[in-house]
Order: C-alpha cells, then structure tokens, then sequence
C-alpha cells in the first residue's frame, strides 16, 4: 500500500508558510493526498516518500517529451549562457517565430508571453483594440487561465435543461463583478446558440474564445462543421476568432488544433507542449490584427522570451516539426486506448473515448457527451472512485475527471503493460467498492 508519510508531513508545514501549501490551488488534492515531487524524469515521477509514478498529467500538458529530455534541456543550459532577460531583443526570438509561423499557417506574426494566461490574455486585448469591441464569447466548459475577464464559468452541475440557459457564474472571488457584462457563453457545437448570442449582442462583442479540443473539459471535441460554422459567424459579425492552443498546440499535430480540425484563427494562443515545460507561451496571428501590437496595443514584460525557455522552445518545437515524436505520442496513445478498452469491454462497462489519442478523455458511458451540459449528466462516480486507486497503484491520473490523460514521447512499451495492469486491477477494486457502497446504502 502506498505511503504518504512525508507529503502528509511535509503538508503539514508548507500549509503554514503557503495557502492550502502549494503554489497553485489545482495542486492541493486534500491535506493527506497532496502529493509533493522529489523529481520526473520521462514519463515517471517520484514523490517525497519514494513512490514512483507512471504519469498522464505531464503538469496538464507541458512535457511532451517526457520529464528533463536531454535534448531540451541541453539546449536550455546553453541558454542558460546567454544570460537570461535583457530588456532587448535576442536573435533566436526570430528564428523561433519563423519555426512557429511555418508550422502554424494562420500565426503570420508572433509575440512572446510566459505563460498561458498572459498569451490569453494579449489576445484578447489585441482582440479587442481590433474590433474595437470590449465583450467576449467563450464555450462552456473552456478555461483560459486566471485571469478576471475569462474567470467565469456555466454552472451545470445543479442545472436542468427546463431552467433555460445555466447560471454564469465567476469562478474565483475578487473577479470584479461588473466584468460580467463582457462574458458570454455558448455551448460547444451549438452554432445556433452562437448566432443567437451574436445576433443579439454582437455591437458588443469583439472575440470569440474556443478550446477546440477542450483540454479542460474531457477533450470534448469542436465538430469540424461548428468550427466552420463559427468562422463564418466571426467574419460575418466582425468577430476576432481566437483559438485557444495552450493544450492543443504542438500537441495533437505539427499546426494544432487548427491543422487536425481544418480550421484558420485569427489569434492563436500556445504554451506548455512548446517549451517542453520551461515557461514560455506566444499569441500570434493574422498580420493586419498582430500589427495593433505597437500600435496602440502595449504588449510585453521583463521575463518574456527569457534565453533559457527561449532555446529550450526552440529544441522542442524542432524535434516535434522534424522528428515523428507526434506519430509516436499519437500511436501510444491509440494502444492505450484499445488496451484500457478491452479490460472495460471484458467487463461490460460502458465507455467512450474522445478527443485525440494525446490528452484523451475517458467517459463511462457508451456515448461521449457532445458538450458541458451533457457532462453534467454523465455518471462520473465510476472515474472519481477509480482515480484514487489508480494512484495507489502508482498510475498518476488526474482526479478530476474533466481532466484529459495526457501522452509524451518517453511513454514506453513498459509504460503500456505496467499501465494496463495496474488499470485491470484499479478496474476490479472500483467495482468491489462501488457495489459495498451499494450494498451499504440499501441496508441501510
Ligand atoms: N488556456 C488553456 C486552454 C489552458 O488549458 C490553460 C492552462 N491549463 C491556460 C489557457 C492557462 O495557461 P497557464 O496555466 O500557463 O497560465
């Protein structure tokens, strides 16, 4: 049985220096499961008290080549050389934008951010100085980073179709109210309700935001007829289409989303799969709405394009633009997901699988939602008691079921049997459990 002695110990006293002892809400799991890493390395991660991990979080999707790659990180201590941030520009800068403009058709122009929230965050901002409108769409269930105008969330969970459209609610207190009035939702794949909501509102609104593989909520999948659709509608009503490829990019093929989905943005948005976890994130985009940048629009900050996440982006976007790292990940991924499904089949659970064999969603139901709110109604009691036994066992999966199990190139063939092992034997003891706990409610 696994032990959690020294996180627990160590939670202890981190709660005391840090909130909820950690550096990022999402990484408290509960004061004796928050798990503190010693180190990773491939697809494995150890914890304080030596328990080893196969991973499918990868830090929510950053290291898509494993935990320190040679490669990368090779090339990372050589931007260690460099000397970090100058307030001025740096040759690689270029070379990096021109790698990401021929990889991705539709950023014609690139600027550097840190981190996914501030790419977000100029491309709305950009977005808006374009349209010269203020409000914004985002698809329900999407998540942007933290920042006020995108901390707003459909509340489904306690929704019922007959109440008309969910409750909008932000997700975080201290988000100024009066920001409300920009934020509107639409379901995903409901091209309808975004006519609706521009028809209505679009004197208002400037950008529409779409995870097209919502790497935040089970990878539900944007159909390639609602992501034309919704270009059609962004031209029609002079909206700036943003895809948000913070998850996607890099990740699910060479051009993202927009090249396995057909579909061209206006602004796009990376981070994470880019710098193989350094913090690096870019927005970029068609010329006419990049050329706002200096332009009226201020963008930039002391740590951007940083020289070790900057050669450490460029090591890792070479690899994936000229190696089959995608292929591998993608094929990992398929054999997972054929070897998870035969072990639920032989049992006769119902499951479905979505999005793309990278940072797939795993559902217990025989048909995949089509959005949020079909979510809300699917049975996660399955996947929220097997999580933690899959912990136990030493397979890392988020517990949160909207969370997608993420592939990087150093999952192996070892990973695969250890994984699918360990998955048969999780399988069983969630069925013991869930039919004790039925057993106990009808006794009782
Ligand atoms: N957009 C999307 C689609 C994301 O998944 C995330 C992070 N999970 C963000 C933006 C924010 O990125 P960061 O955490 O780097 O600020």
């Amino acid at each position: 049985m696994r032990s959690l002695e020294k996180s627990n110990r160590h939670f202890r006293k981190a709660a005391a220096r840090l909130p909820l002892g950690v550096s990022s809400n999402f990484r408290y799991w509960g004061d004796d499961k928050t798990i503190y890493v010693r180190r990773g390395k491939g697809a494995r991660i150890w914890d304080i008290d030596d328990n080893e991990y196969i991973d499918y979080r990868l830090g929510y999707g950053p290291a898509i080549l494993g935990y320190a790659d040679e490669r990368v990180d090779e090339a990372a201590r050589a931007g260690m050389e460099v000397g970090g941030v100058f307030a001025l520009g740096t040759e690689m800068e270029y070379e990096v934008a021109s790698r990401i403009s021929r990889m991705v058709p539709s950023a014609e122009l690139v600027r550097f951010s840190n981190s996914g929230t501030e790419a977000v965050m100029a491309a709305l901002r950009i977005a808006r100085a374009f349209s010269g409108k203020d409000g914004h769409i985002v698809l329900e269930g999407g998540y942007h980073g933290v920042f006020n105008e995108v901390l707003w969330y459909a509340e489904v969970e306690d929704w019922e179709p007959k109440d008309g459209d969910p409750e909008v609610l932000p997700y975080s207190d201290g988000v100024p109210k009066v920001i409300k009035r920009l934020f509107h939702t639409v379901p995903l794949n409901d091209a309808d309700a975004l006519e609706d909501v521009l028809k209505q509102h679009h004197q208002d609104i400037g950008a529409l935001l779409i995870e097209a593989i919502m790497g935040n909520c089970c990878s539900l999948t944007a159909s390639r007829e609602f992501l034309q659709d919704a270009r059609s509608l962004c031209d029609k009503y002079n909206v700036v289409m943003i895809v948000d490829e913070v998850k996607t990019g890099f990740r699910v093929a060479k051009g993202g989303a927009q090249e396995l989905l057909g579909v061209r943005a206006d602004l796009c948005t990376f981070a994470k799969a880019m710098g193989n976890g350094y913090p690096i994130a870019v927005v970029a985009g068609r010329e006419d709405i990049m050329r706002t940048v200096g332009d009226g629009v201020v963008h930039g900050g002391t740590y951007t394009a940083h020289s070790v996440s900057l050669a450490a982006a460029n090591k890792t976007l070479e690899i994936i633009e000229e190696t089959d790292a995608l292929a591998t990940i993608e094929k990992y991924g398929s054999d997972l997901q054929a070897g998870l499904g035969k072990i639920l089949e032989e049992r006769g659970i119902e499951h479905s699988f979505v999005g793309h064999p990278s940072m797939m969603g795993l559902f217990f139901s025989a048909e995949p939602p089509v959005d949020y709110r079909a979510w809300a109604n699917t049975d996660y009691a399955f996947y929220d008691t097997m999580a933690p036994v899959l912990h136990d066992l030493g397979i890392l999966v988020e517990p949160d079921s909207r969370e997608p199990w993420f592939m990087c190139e150093a999952h192996d063939v070892e990973c695969l049997g250890e994984t699918l092992d360990k998955f048969e034997r999780a399988v069983d003891i969630t069925i013991d459990k869930l039919s004790a706990e039925r057993n106990k409610t009808r006794t009782a």
